[in-house]
Protein backbone atom coordinates (compact mmCIF):
# COMPACT_ATOMS: atom_id res chain seq x y z
CA UNK A 1 0.00 0.00 0.00
CA UNK A 2 1.57 3.31 -0.91
CA UNK A 3 1.22 6.18 1.81
CA UNK A 4 -1.84 7.61 0.54
CA UNK A 5 -3.56 4.59 0.90
CA UNK A 6 -2.16 3.48 4.01
CA UNK A 7 -3.16 6.80 5.28
CA UNK A 8 -6.72 6.96 3.76
CA UNK A 9 -6.85 3.03 5.40
CA UNK A 10 -5.97 4.48 8.86
CA UNK A 11 -7.79 7.75 8.68
CA UNK A 12 -11.22 6.06 7.99
CA UNK A 13 -12.17 5.34 11.08
CA UNK A 14 -15.40 3.01 12.10
CA UNK A 15 -17.99 6.11 11.41
CA UNK A 16 -20.34 2.98 9.89
CA UNK A 17 -19.82 0.60 12.40
CA UNK A 18 -23.08 1.32 14.83
CA UNK A 19 -26.24 2.13 13.01
CA UNK A 20 -28.82 4.10 15.18
CA UNK A 21 -28.93 4.73 18.75
CA UNK A 22 -25.49 4.05 19.03
CA UNK A 23 -25.14 5.14 23.20
CA UNK A 24 -27.01 2.51 25.09
CA UNK A 25 -25.22 -0.12 26.33
CA UNK A 26 -27.36 -2.82 28.20
CA UNK A 27 -25.72 -4.80 30.95
CA UNK A 28 -28.12 -7.88 30.85
CA UNK A 29 -29.37 -8.30 34.39
CA UNK A 30 -28.02 -11.16 36.21
CA UNK A 31 -30.71 -13.75 36.54
CA UNK A 32 -28.81 -16.02 39.18
CA UNK A 33 -26.57 -14.86 42.57
CA UNK A 34 -24.20 -12.33 42.04
CA UNK A 35 -25.65 -8.86 42.32
CA UNK A 36 -24.27 -5.78 40.81
CA UNK A 37 -21.93 -7.31 38.37
CA UNK A 38 -21.92 -6.39 34.76
CA UNK A 39 -22.77 -9.00 32.29
CA UNK A 40 -23.97 -12.11 32.86
CA UNK A 41 -23.02 -15.78 33.57
CA UNK A 42 -26.26 -17.23 32.28
CA UNK A 43 -27.55 -15.87 29.01
CA UNK A 44 -31.38 -17.22 28.71
CA UNK A 45 -32.75 -17.30 24.95
CA UNK A 46 -36.48 -16.96 23.91
CA UNK A 47 -37.16 -17.83 20.47
CA UNK A 48 -40.18 -16.81 19.53
CA UNK A 49 -40.61 -17.52 16.27
CA UNK A 50 -41.27 -21.01 14.41
CA UNK A 51 -38.21 -23.21 14.92
CA UNK A 52 -37.57 -24.29 11.33
CA UNK A 53 -34.17 -25.84 10.50
CA UNK A 54 -32.28 -22.46 10.38
CA UNK A 55 -33.66 -20.94 13.59
CA UNK A 56 -32.63 -23.81 15.54
CA UNK A 57 -29.41 -23.86 13.95
CA UNK A 58 -28.81 -20.00 14.24
CA UNK A 59 -29.14 -20.49 18.33
CA UNK A 60 -26.90 -23.34 18.11
CA UNK A 61 -24.24 -21.42 16.51
CA UNK A 62 -25.28 -18.48 18.79
CA UNK A 63 -24.56 -20.82 22.07
CA UNK A 64 -21.37 -22.10 20.46
CA UNK A 65 -19.50 -18.94 19.61
CA UNK A 66 -20.40 -17.66 22.95
CA UNK A 67 -19.42 -20.48 25.16
CA UNK A 68 -16.45 -20.53 23.29
CA UNK A 69 -15.57 -17.04 24.24
CA UNK A 70 -16.11 -17.09 27.96
CA UNK A 71 -17.26 -19.06 30.91
CA UNK A 72 -21.20 -18.51 30.36
CA UNK A 73 -23.88 -20.79 29.86
CA UNK A 74 -26.21 -20.30 26.97
CA UNK A 75 -30.10 -21.58 27.70
CA UNK A 76 -33.23 -21.55 25.71
CA UNK A 77 -35.93 -20.56 28.52
CA UNK A 78 -39.82 -18.87 28.02
CA UNK A 79 -39.20 -16.79 30.63
CA UNK A 80 -36.52 -14.21 32.14
CA UNK A 81 -34.71 -14.22 28.88
CA UNK A 82 -32.39 -11.57 27.91
CA UNK A 83 -32.58 -11.98 24.62
CA UNK A 84 -35.08 -12.72 22.08
CA UNK A 85 -34.88 -14.09 18.76
CA UNK A 86 -37.38 -13.12 16.23
CA UNK A 87 -39.08 -12.61 12.97
CA UNK A 88 -40.35 -9.62 11.36
CA UNK A 89 -42.61 -9.64 8.04
CA UNK A 90 -41.62 -6.13 7.50
CA UNK A 91 -38.59 -6.11 6.93
CA UNK A 92 -36.95 -7.26 3.75
CA UNK A 93 -35.72 -10.97 3.80
CA UNK A 94 -31.90 -10.26 3.98
CA UNK A 95 -32.42 -7.21 6.97
CA UNK A 96 -32.41 -7.00 10.66
CA UNK A 97 -33.15 -5.16 13.58
CA UNK A 98 -31.38 -5.40 17.13
CA UNK A 99 -33.65 -3.42 19.43
CA UNK A 100 -34.24 -3.54 22.53
CA UNK A 101 -37.76 -4.32 24.60
CA UNK A 102 -38.77 -3.67 28.27
CA UNK A 103 -37.00 -7.02 29.31
CA UNK A 104 -34.32 -7.83 26.79
CA UNK A 105 -32.37 -6.96 23.78
CA UNK A 106 -34.21 -8.49 20.62
CA UNK A 107 -32.40 -9.42 17.27
CA UNK A 108 -34.90 -10.00 14.03
CA UNK A 109 -34.48 -11.40 10.89
CA UNK A 110 -36.69 -10.62 8.09
CA UNK A 111 -36.31 -14.47 7.29
CA UNK A 112 -34.18 -16.84 9.01
CA UNK A 113 -31.51 -15.84 6.77
CA UNK A 114 -31.76 -12.79 8.13
CA UNK A 115 -31.93 -13.85 11.77
CA UNK A 116 -28.68 -15.45 11.12
CA UNK A 117 -27.15 -12.53 9.59
CA UNK A 118 -28.62 -10.28 12.97
CA UNK A 119 -27.01 -12.70 15.22
CA UNK A 120 -23.40 -12.23 13.55
CA UNK A 121 -24.14 -8.78 14.52
CA UNK A 122 -25.12 -9.17 18.05
CA UNK A 123 -22.17 -11.38 18.37
CA UNK A 124 -19.61 -9.69 17.25
CA UNK A 125 -20.88 -6.83 19.35
CA UNK A 126 -20.85 -8.12 22.28
CA UNK A 127 -18.56 -8.02 24.99
CA UNK A 128 -16.73 -11.15 26.05
CA UNK A 129 -14.74 -11.45 29.64
CA UNK A 130 -15.40 -13.27 33.01
CA UNK A 131 -19.45 -12.49 32.02
CA UNK A 132 -21.15 -11.79 28.91
CA UNK A 133 -22.80 -8.66 28.00
CA UNK A 134 -25.31 -8.19 25.47
CA UNK A 135 -24.21 -6.30 22.15
CA UNK A 136 -24.75 -2.39 22.74
CA UNK A 137 -25.43 -2.19 19.09
CA UNK A 138 -28.67 -0.89 18.22
CA UNK A 139 -30.85 -0.11 14.92
CA UNK A 140 -32.20 -1.86 11.50
CA UNK A 141 -29.42 -3.13 9.28
CA UNK A 142 -30.40 -4.05 5.06
CA UNK A 143 -27.99 -5.53 2.48
CA UNK A 144 -27.48 -3.28 0.01
CA UNK A 145 -26.14 -5.84 -2.50
CA UNK A 146 -27.97 -8.48 -3.19
CA UNK A 147 -24.99 -10.76 -4.44
CA UNK A 148 -22.68 -11.19 -1.38
CA UNK A 149 -21.08 -14.61 -2.65
CA UNK A 150 -17.69 -16.11 -2.19
CA UNK A 151 -15.70 -18.91 -4.35
CA UNK A 152 -13.59 -21.14 -2.65
CA UNK A 153 -11.39 -23.43 -5.18
CA UNK A 154 -11.43 -26.74 -4.07
CA UNK A 155 -8.03 -27.74 -5.38
CA UNK A 156 -3.82 -28.04 -5.16
CA UNK A 157 -4.81 -29.85 -1.50
CA UNK A 158 -5.36 -26.18 -0.04
CA UNK A 159 -7.76 -26.00 2.61
CA UNK A 160 -10.64 -26.15 1.21
CA UNK A 161 -9.85 -29.49 -0.64
CA UNK A 162 -8.52 -30.92 2.50
CA UNK A 163 -10.75 -29.51 5.11
CA UNK A 164 -13.40 -31.87 6.96
CA UNK A 165 -17.13 -31.57 6.84
CA UNK A 166 -17.67 -30.07 10.28
CA UNK A 167 -14.82 -27.82 9.41
CA UNK A 168 -16.24 -26.82 6.38
CA UNK A 169 -19.74 -26.55 7.34
CA UNK A 170 -18.34 -24.28 10.92
CA UNK A 171 -16.13 -21.90 8.24
CA UNK A 172 -19.26 -21.37 6.38
CA UNK A 173 -20.94 -20.75 9.02
CA UNK A 174 -18.22 -18.12 10.42
CA UNK A 175 -18.18 -16.52 6.69
CA UNK A 176 -22.61 -16.05 6.84
CA UNK A 177 -22.52 -14.21 10.19
CA UNK A 178 -20.85 -11.73 7.91
CA UNK A 179 -23.59 -11.97 5.61
CA UNK A 180 -22.24 -14.10 2.75
CA UNK A 181 -25.37 -15.46 0.46
CA UNK A 182 -23.89 -17.42 -2.14
CA UNK A 183 -20.47 -19.70 -2.23
CA UNK A 184 -19.41 -21.13 -5.67
CA UNK A 185 -17.35 -24.21 -6.21
CA UNK A 186 -16.62 -25.70 -8.81
CA UNK A 187 -16.43 -29.23 -10.65
CA UNK A 188 -12.68 -29.62 -11.77
CA UNK A 189 -13.32 -31.35 -15.05
CA UNK A 190 -10.43 -29.57 -16.50
CA UNK A 191 -8.39 -32.47 -13.96
CA UNK A 192 -10.15 -35.06 -14.98
CA UNK A 193 -10.25 -37.80 -17.72
CA UNK A 194 -14.22 -38.11 -17.74
CA UNK A 195 -16.60 -39.20 -15.53
CA UNK A 196 -14.75 -42.93 -15.08
CA UNK A 197 -12.05 -41.17 -13.90
CA UNK A 198 -11.21 -42.46 -10.37
CA UNK A 199 -11.03 -39.08 -8.90
CA UNK A 200 -14.29 -37.98 -10.36
CA UNK A 201 -16.69 -39.57 -8.05
CA UNK A 202 -14.72 -38.03 -4.99
CA UNK A 203 -14.20 -34.52 -6.64
CA UNK A 204 -18.17 -34.78 -7.14
CA UNK A 205 -18.58 -35.66 -3.32
CA UNK A 206 -17.10 -32.59 -2.53
CA UNK A 207 -19.01 -30.59 -4.82
CA UNK A 208 -22.23 -31.86 -3.45
CA UNK A 209 -20.72 -31.51 0.32
CA UNK A 210 -20.22 -27.80 -0.40
CA UNK A 211 -23.66 -27.65 -2.20
CA UNK A 212 -25.07 -29.04 0.92
CA UNK A 213 -23.53 -27.36 3.81
CA UNK A 214 -24.52 -23.89 1.47
CA UNK A 215 -28.33 -25.03 0.94
CA UNK A 216 -28.45 -26.24 5.02
CA UNK A 217 -27.13 -23.07 6.38
CA UNK A 218 -29.73 -20.96 3.80
CA UNK A 219 -26.96 -19.98 1.44
CA UNK A 220 -27.21 -20.10 -2.45
CA UNK A 221 -25.38 -22.43 -4.31
CA UNK A 222 -23.66 -21.40 -7.80
CA UNK A 223 -21.61 -23.37 -9.86
CA UNK A 224 -19.11 -22.46 -13.03
CA UNK A 225 -19.43 -23.57 -16.49
CA UNK A 226 -17.58 -22.90 -19.87
CA UNK A 227 -16.51 -24.36 -22.34
CA UNK A 228 -13.24 -26.78 -21.11
CA UNK A 229 -14.18 -29.80 -20.01
CA UNK A 230 -12.54 -33.03 -19.72
CA UNK A 231 -8.83 -34.34 -20.18
CA UNK A 232 -10.18 -36.87 -22.83
CA UNK A 233 -11.92 -34.59 -25.03
CA UNK A 234 -12.18 -35.65 -28.20
CA UNK A 235 -9.55 -33.99 -30.48
CA UNK A 236 -11.83 -33.43 -33.44
CA UNK A 237 -13.86 -31.19 -31.44
CA UNK A 238 -11.20 -29.13 -29.47
CA UNK A 239 -11.26 -25.19 -29.69
CA UNK A 240 -8.73 -23.23 -31.87
CA UNK A 241 -6.36 -21.75 -29.46
CA UNK A 242 -6.72 -18.25 -28.42
CA UNK A 243 -4.18 -15.36 -29.34
CA UNK A 244 -3.01 -14.36 -25.66
CA UNK A 245 0.09 -11.30 -27.10
CA UNK A 246 -0.76 -10.02 -23.00
CA UNK A 247 -0.19 -14.07 -21.89
CA UNK A 248 -3.06 -13.08 -19.48
CA UNK A 249 -6.34 -14.86 -20.72
CA UNK A 250 -4.12 -18.11 -20.62
CA UNK A 251 -4.96 -21.46 -22.64
CA UNK A 252 -5.35 -23.56 -19.81
CA UNK A 253 -7.05 -27.31 -19.87
CA UNK A 254 -9.14 -28.26 -22.84
CA UNK A 255 -11.31 -25.98 -24.37
CA UNK A 256 -13.87 -27.38 -26.88
CA UNK A 257 -15.20 -25.48 -30.08
CA UNK A 258 -19.01 -24.79 -29.86
CA UNK A 259 -19.45 -24.11 -32.98
CA UNK A 260 -18.53 -27.68 -34.10
CA UNK A 261 -21.94 -29.63 -33.74
CA UNK A 262 -20.36 -32.44 -32.05
CA UNK A 263 -18.45 -29.97 -29.70
CA UNK A 264 -21.68 -27.99 -28.80
CA UNK A 265 -23.39 -32.01 -28.37
CA UNK A 266 -20.26 -32.93 -25.68
CA UNK A 267 -20.82 -29.61 -23.83
CA UNK A 268 -24.22 -29.68 -23.69
CA UNK A 269 -23.92 -33.96 -22.71
CA UNK A 270 -21.70 -33.32 -19.82
CA UNK A 271 -22.65 -30.01 -18.70
CA UNK A 272 -26.44 -32.24 -18.32
CA UNK A 273 -24.58 -34.95 -16.36
CA UNK A 274 -23.10 -32.20 -13.97
CA UNK A 275 -27.11 -30.74 -13.68
CA UNK A 276 -28.19 -34.29 -12.92
CA UNK A 277 -25.55 -34.71 -10.07
CA UNK A 278 -26.78 -31.81 -8.17
CA UNK A 279 -30.61 -31.92 -8.88
CA UNK A 280 -31.39 -33.51 -5.87
CA UNK A 281 -29.73 -30.67 -3.57
CA UNK A 282 -30.49 -27.81 -5.96
CA UNK A 283 -28.61 -24.84 -7.69
CA UNK A 284 -29.07 -21.37 -7.84
CA UNK A 285 -26.76 -19.64 -9.75
CA UNK A 286 -24.73 -20.43 -12.59
CA UNK A 287 -21.62 -18.61 -13.66
CA UNK A 288 -20.38 -18.58 -17.26
CA UNK A 289 -16.39 -17.98 -17.62
CA UNK A 290 -14.82 -16.87 -20.68
CA UNK A 291 -10.76 -17.28 -20.35
CA UNK A 292 -8.09 -19.03 -18.52
CA UNK A 293 -10.29 -21.91 -18.88
CA UNK A 294 -12.02 -21.94 -21.57
CA UNK A 295 -12.34 -19.60 -25.24
CA UNK A 296 -12.36 -20.67 -28.93
CA UNK A 297 -10.37 -18.49 -31.40
CA UNK A 298 -12.14 -20.58 -34.40
CA UNK A 299 -14.05 -18.22 -37.33
CA UNK A 300 -16.92 -18.76 -36.42
CA UNK A 301 -16.60 -18.18 -32.44
CA UNK A 302 -14.16 -15.64 -32.67
CA UNK A 303 -14.48 -12.55 -31.31
CA UNK A 304 -15.42 -15.06 -28.18
CA UNK A 305 -16.41 -12.73 -25.55
CA UNK A 306 -19.43 -11.65 -28.11
CA UNK A 307 -19.91 -14.08 -30.11
CA UNK A 308 -19.14 -18.18 -29.10
CA UNK A 309 -19.32 -17.79 -25.73
CA UNK A 310 -22.39 -15.76 -25.93
CA UNK A 311 -24.17 -18.47 -27.72
CA UNK A 312 -22.96 -21.50 -25.20
CA UNK A 313 -23.65 -19.39 -22.25
CA UNK A 314 -27.29 -19.07 -23.31
CA UNK A 315 -27.87 -22.76 -24.30
CA UNK A 316 -26.37 -24.09 -21.05
CA UNK A 317 -28.65 -21.20 -19.25
CA UNK A 318 -31.68 -22.84 -20.48
CA UNK A 319 -30.35 -26.02 -20.23
CA UNK A 320 -30.10 -25.85 -16.23
CA UNK A 321 -33.38 -24.11 -15.82
CA UNK A 322 -35.14 -27.45 -17.41
CA UNK A 323 -33.21 -28.94 -13.81
CA UNK A 324 -33.82 -25.73 -11.65
CA UNK A 325 -36.66 -23.57 -12.87
CA UNK A 326 -34.98 -20.44 -10.80
CA UNK A 327 -31.61 -20.82 -11.75
CA UNK A 328 -29.86 -16.88 -12.18
CA UNK A 329 -27.33 -16.61 -14.60
CA UNK A 330 -24.25 -14.73 -14.46
CA UNK A 331 -21.84 -14.32 -17.54
CA UNK A 332 -17.91 -13.06 -16.57
CA UNK A 333 -16.26 -10.73 -18.71
CA UNK A 334 -13.28 -12.09 -17.28
CA UNK A 335 -10.33 -10.72 -19.45
CA UNK A 336 -12.68 -9.80 -22.12
CA UNK A 337 -10.89 -7.15 -24.72
CA UNK A 338 -6.90 -8.55 -23.75
CA UNK A 339 -6.22 -7.59 -26.82
CA UNK A 340 -8.89 -5.33 -27.62
CA UNK A 341 -11.45 -6.89 -30.01
CA UNK A 342 -14.39 -5.27 -29.58
CA UNK A 343 -16.37 -8.04 -27.34
CA UNK A 344 -17.71 -5.27 -24.05
CA UNK A 345 -19.25 -3.30 -27.29
CA UNK A 346 -19.97 -6.59 -28.73
CA UNK A 347 -22.06 -7.99 -25.83
CA UNK A 348 -23.43 -4.21 -25.05
CA UNK A 349 -25.19 -4.48 -29.07
CA UNK A 350 -26.15 -8.23 -28.67
CA UNK A 351 -27.86 -7.93 -25.07
CA UNK A 352 -29.79 -4.33 -26.04
CA UNK A 353 -31.53 -6.79 -28.35
CA UNK A 354 -32.23 -9.43 -25.57
CA UNK A 355 -30.86 -9.91 -22.04
CA UNK A 356 -34.15 -11.46 -20.67
CA UNK A 357 -32.27 -14.79 -19.92
CA UNK A 358 -29.42 -13.17 -17.72
CA UNK A 359 -29.30 -12.02 -14.60
CA UNK A 360 -25.77 -10.47 -13.63
CA UNK A 361 -22.51 -9.34 -15.44
CA UNK A 362 -19.81 -10.52 -13.39
CA UNK A 363 -15.82 -7.89 -13.99
CA UNK A 364 -12.81 -7.97 -13.15
CA UNK A 365 -8.88 -7.68 -13.58
CA UNK A 366 -5.35 -9.18 -12.45
CA UNK A 367 -5.42 -5.17 -10.86
CA UNK A 368 -7.28 -2.53 -11.44
CA UNK A 369 -11.37 -2.65 -12.45
CA UNK A 370 -12.15 -2.80 -16.27
CA UNK A 371 -13.21 0.86 -17.62
CA UNK A 372 -15.36 -0.22 -19.75
CA UNK A 373 -18.49 -0.61 -17.49
CA UNK A 374 -18.07 1.76 -15.78
CA UNK A 375 -17.57 4.33 -18.34
CA UNK A 376 -19.92 3.26 -21.13
CA UNK A 377 -22.55 1.20 -18.70
CA UNK A 378 -23.17 -2.44 -18.30
CA UNK A 379 -24.11 -4.38 -21.34
CA UNK A 380 -27.99 -5.21 -20.85
CA UNK A 381 -28.48 -2.54 -18.29
CA UNK A 382 -28.02 -5.51 -16.06
CA UNK A 383 -26.51 -5.55 -12.49
CA UNK A 384 -22.74 -6.23 -12.23
CA UNK A 385 -20.90 -8.25 -10.35
CA UNK A 386 -16.96 -7.96 -9.13
CA UNK A 387 -14.83 -10.85 -9.03
CA UNK A 388 -12.14 -9.34 -6.53
CA UNK A 389 -8.38 -12.13 -5.96
CA UNK A 390 -8.58 -11.68 -2.50
CA UNK A 391 -5.59 -14.95 -2.23
CA UNK A 392 -2.71 -14.04 -4.63
CA UNK A 393 -1.14 -10.89 -4.63
CA UNK A 394 2.27 -10.41 -2.71
CA UNK A 395 2.33 -13.44 -1.41
CA UNK A 396 3.43 -16.44 -2.82
CA UNK A 397 3.30 -19.21 -2.01
CA UNK A 398 -0.36 -18.58 -1.12
CA UNK A 399 -0.69 -18.24 2.47
CA UNK A 400 2.48 -19.65 2.93
CA UNK A 401 3.86 -16.84 5.50
CA UNK A 402 0.35 -17.08 7.86
CA UNK A 403 -2.21 -13.93 7.28
CA UNK A 404 -2.23 -11.88 4.03
CA UNK A 405 -4.96 -9.20 5.26
CA UNK A 406 -5.02 -6.03 2.29
CA UNK A 407 -6.94 -3.82 3.79
CA UNK A 408 -5.64 -1.16 1.91
CA UNK A 409 -5.50 -2.80 -1.38
CA UNK A 410 -9.15 -3.55 -1.51
CA UNK A 411 -10.77 -0.12 0.27
CA UNK A 412 -8.66 0.84 -3.06
CA UNK A 413 -10.10 -1.54 -5.42
CA UNK A 414 -13.67 -1.13 -4.18
CA UNK A 415 -13.80 2.56 -4.08
CA UNK A 416 -13.36 2.34 -7.92
CA UNK A 417 -16.26 0.19 -7.93
CA UNK A 418 -18.83 0.98 -5.56
CA UNK A 419 -21.37 2.69 -6.67
CA UNK A 420 -21.82 0.13 -9.87
CA UNK A 421 -21.70 -2.99 -8.12
CA UNK A 422 -24.35 -5.00 -6.49
CA UNK A 423 -22.04 -7.52 -4.90
CA UNK A 424 -19.45 -10.38 -6.47
CA UNK A 425 -17.54 -13.28 -5.79
CA UNK A 426 -13.86 -13.10 -3.56
CA UNK A 427 -11.56 -15.25 -5.30
CA UNK A 428 -10.54 -17.60 -2.58
CA UNK A 429 -7.51 -19.94 -2.25
CA UNK A 430 -7.76 -20.65 1.52
CA UNK A 431 -8.59 -19.39 5.53
CA UNK A 432 -5.27 -17.24 5.58
CA UNK A 433 -7.57 -14.49 3.77
CA UNK A 434 -10.23 -14.20 6.47
CA UNK A 435 -9.35 -11.00 7.14
CA UNK A 436 -9.91 -10.28 3.20
CA UNK A 437 -13.46 -11.85 3.09
CA UNK A 438 -15.04 -10.00 6.52
CA UNK A 439 -14.08 -6.54 4.67
CA UNK A 440 -15.17 -8.11 1.08
CA UNK A 441 -18.15 -9.15 2.62
CA UNK A 442 -18.77 -6.45 4.36
CA UNK A 443 -18.64 -3.69 1.38
CA UNK A 444 -21.40 -5.63 -0.45
CA UNK A 445 -23.41 -5.12 2.60
CA UNK A 446 -22.82 -1.52 3.32
CA UNK A 447 -20.94 -0.17 0.28
CA UNK A 448 -20.10 3.28 2.62
CA UNK A 449 -18.38 1.11 5.16
CA UNK A 450 -14.86 1.40 5.49
CA UNK A 451 -12.37 -1.45 5.29
CA UNK A 452 -11.11 -0.73 8.99
CA UNK A 453 -14.57 -0.48 10.47
CA UNK A 454 -15.03 -4.00 9.67
CA UNK A 455 -11.54 -5.19 11.11
CA UNK A 456 -11.79 -3.31 14.19
CA UNK A 457 -15.28 -5.10 14.72
CA UNK A 458 -13.59 -8.22 13.43
CA UNK A 459 -10.53 -8.17 15.96
CA UNK A 460 -12.94 -7.26 19.06
CA UNK A 461 -15.04 -10.56 17.95
CA UNK A 462 -12.15 -12.60 17.25
CA UNK A 463 -9.65 -11.52 19.71
CA UNK A 464 -11.44 -9.70 22.41
CA UNK A 465 -11.05 -6.50 23.79
CA UNK A 466 -8.29 -4.19 24.60
CA UNK A 467 -5.85 -5.05 21.55
CA UNK A 468 -7.71 -3.29 18.35
CA UNK A 469 -5.53 0.03 17.78
CA UNK A 470 -1.75 -3.01 18.13
CA UNK A 471 -3.56 -5.47 15.76
CA UNK A 472 -5.05 -2.89 13.28
CA UNK A 473 -1.06 -1.61 13.91
CA UNK A 474 0.48 -4.90 12.81
CA UNK A 475 -1.88 -5.22 9.82
CA UNK A 476 -0.62 -2.11 8.54
CA UNK A 477 2.52 -3.02 8.73
CA UNK A 478 2.27 -6.94 7.01
CA UNK A 479 0.52 -5.10 4.43
CA UNK A 480 2.89 -2.53 3.39
CA UNK A 481 5.23 -5.59 3.73
CA UNK A 482 3.21 -7.58 0.87
CA UNK A 483 3.29 -4.54 -1.18
CA UNK A 484 6.58 -3.81 -1.33
CA UNK A 485 7.21 -7.72 -1.96
CA UNK A 486 4.90 -7.82 -4.59
CA UNK A 487 5.97 -4.35 -6.50
CA UNK A 488 9.96 -5.48 -5.74
CA UNK A 489 10.69 -2.38 -3.12
CA UNK A 490 12.58 -2.61 -0.28
CA UNK A 491 10.94 -3.67 2.87
CA UNK A 492 11.21 -1.29 5.94
CA UNK A 493 13.05 -4.11 8.41
CA UNK A 494 12.96 -1.32 11.56
CA UNK A 495 8.51 -1.27 10.75
CA UNK A 496 8.64 -5.84 10.49
CA UNK A 497 10.17 -5.89 14.04
CA UNK A 498 8.12 -3.43 15.42
CA UNK A 499 5.29 -5.49 13.83
CA UNK A 500 7.01 -8.68 15.38
CA UNK A 501 6.83 -7.07 18.84
CA UNK A 502 3.64 -5.68 19.01
CA UNK A 503 2.32 -9.27 17.98
CA UNK A 504 4.23 -10.59 20.52
CA UNK A 505 3.32 -8.23 23.23
CA UNK A 506 -0.84 -8.59 22.22
CA UNK A 507 -0.04 -12.45 22.74
CA UNK A 508 0.59 -12.10 26.47
CA UNK A 509 -2.79 -10.02 26.79
CA UNK A 510 -5.01 -12.43 24.96
CA UNK A 511 -7.55 -14.26 26.55
CA UNK A 512 -6.68 -17.97 25.87
CA UNK A 513 -9.76 -18.31 23.65
CA UNK A 514 -8.42 -15.81 21.58
CA UNK A 515 -4.21 -16.96 21.25
CA UNK A 516 -5.87 -20.51 21.27
CA UNK A 517 -8.28 -18.99 17.76
CA UNK A 518 -6.43 -20.03 14.60
CA UNK A 519 -7.55 -17.08 13.17
CA UNK A 520 -5.38 -15.10 16.14
CA UNK A 521 -2.14 -17.75 15.25
CA UNK A 522 -2.20 -17.34 11.80
CA UNK A 523 -1.52 -13.42 12.04
CA UNK A 524 0.84 -14.21 14.79
CA UNK A 525 2.77 -16.64 12.67
CA UNK A 526 2.86 -14.05 9.72
CA UNK A 527 4.71 -11.33 11.71
CA UNK A 528 7.10 -13.90 13.32
CA UNK A 529 7.66 -14.97 9.45
CA UNK A 530 7.93 -11.82 8.25
CA UNK A 531 10.57 -10.88 10.40
CA UNK A 532 12.12 -13.57 9.49
CA UNK A 533 12.18 -12.94 5.47
CA UNK A 534 12.84 -8.99 5.39
CA UNK A 535 14.87 -8.39 8.85
CA UNK A 536 17.76 -10.70 9.06
CA UNK A 537 16.36 -14.12 10.37
CA UNK A 538 16.43 -16.19 7.81
CA UNK A 539 13.27 -19.06 7.36
CA UNK A 540 15.78 -21.66 8.41
CA UNK A 541 15.90 -20.89 12.17
CA UNK A 542 14.21 -23.13 14.78
CA UNK A 543 11.09 -20.65 15.19
CA UNK A 544 11.04 -19.91 12.10
CA UNK A 545 10.35 -23.06 10.96
CA UNK A 546 8.18 -24.28 13.93
CA UNK A 547 5.73 -21.53 12.62
CA UNK A 548 5.64 -22.81 9.27
CA UNK A 549 5.02 -26.77 10.78
CA UNK A 550 2.26 -24.89 12.39
CA UNK A 551 0.40 -23.44 9.57
CA UNK A 552 1.38 -26.66 8.02
CA UNK A 553 -1.02 -28.17 10.89
CA UNK A 554 -3.50 -25.29 11.01
CA UNK A 555 -3.81 -25.77 6.66
CA UNK A 556 -3.92 -29.32 6.45
CA UNK A 557 -0.62 -29.47 4.25
CA UNK A 558 0.73 -32.34 2.78
CA UNK A 559 4.64 -32.43 4.20
CA UNK A 560 4.86 -35.10 1.40
CA UNK A 561 2.87 -34.32 -1.70
CA UNK A 562 2.09 -35.81 -5.26
CA UNK A 563 0.75 -33.28 -6.17
CA UNK A 564 2.48 -31.20 -8.92
CA UNK A 565 1.02 -27.61 -7.07
CA UNK A 566 0.37 -28.06 -3.99
CA UNK A 567 3.77 -26.33 -2.99
CA UNK A 568 1.34 -22.88 -4.21
CA UNK A 569 -0.32 -23.56 -1.06
CA UNK A 570 2.36 -25.08 1.39
CA UNK A 571 4.49 -22.76 3.85
CA UNK A 572 7.55 -22.67 2.01
CA UNK A 573 9.60 -25.52 4.79
CA UNK A 574 12.73 -26.70 3.63
CA UNK A 575 12.24 -30.30 4.18
CA UNK A 576 8.84 -30.60 3.21
CA UNK A 577 8.76 -32.78 0.00
CA UNK A 578 7.18 -32.60 -3.59
CA UNK A 579 8.10 -35.67 -5.16
CA UNK A 580 6.61 -34.00 -8.55
CA UNK A 581 6.38 -30.82 -10.13
CA UNK A 582 8.57 -27.45 -9.42
CA UNK A 583 10.34 -26.94 -5.68
ZN1 LIG B 1 -14.87 -22.34 -32.25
Amino acid sequence: MDAHNRRTFLKCAGAAAVGAGLSERIAAEETHADPGGKGTRELRVRIETPAGPLVSRTFAILKDRIEQRCPVRVTEADTGAQLLLTMDDRLSPDAFRIDVTDEAVRVSGGSPRGLLYGVGKFLRTSQYGERFECSAWRGTSVPQGSLRGMYFATHFHNWYHQASAPEISRYMEDLALWGVNAVMVIFPMINLQDWDDPQAEPAMAMVRLYARTAKDLGLQFATGVGNTMFIGAPKAIRATPLPDPTHRRGNSGHPICPSNPDGHAYLMDNTRRLFERLSDIGLDILVHWPYDEGGCACEKCMPWGSNGYLKLSRDLTELGRSYFPNLKAVMSTWMFDTPPEGEWQGLSDALARENGWLDYILADAHEDYPRYPLDVGVPGKLPLLNFPEISMWGNWPWGGFGAHPLPGRFQRLWDQVKQAVQGGFPYSEGIYEDMNKAVVAQFYWDRERSARSTLEEYIGYEFGAGVTEDVLAVIDILENSASCSQRKQPVDAEAVRRASQLAEAVDTRLPAWARQNWRWEILRLRAVLDRGRFAGDGLETPEAEAAMVRLIEIYHCQMETDDPYHHRVRPPLKRAVSRKGEC
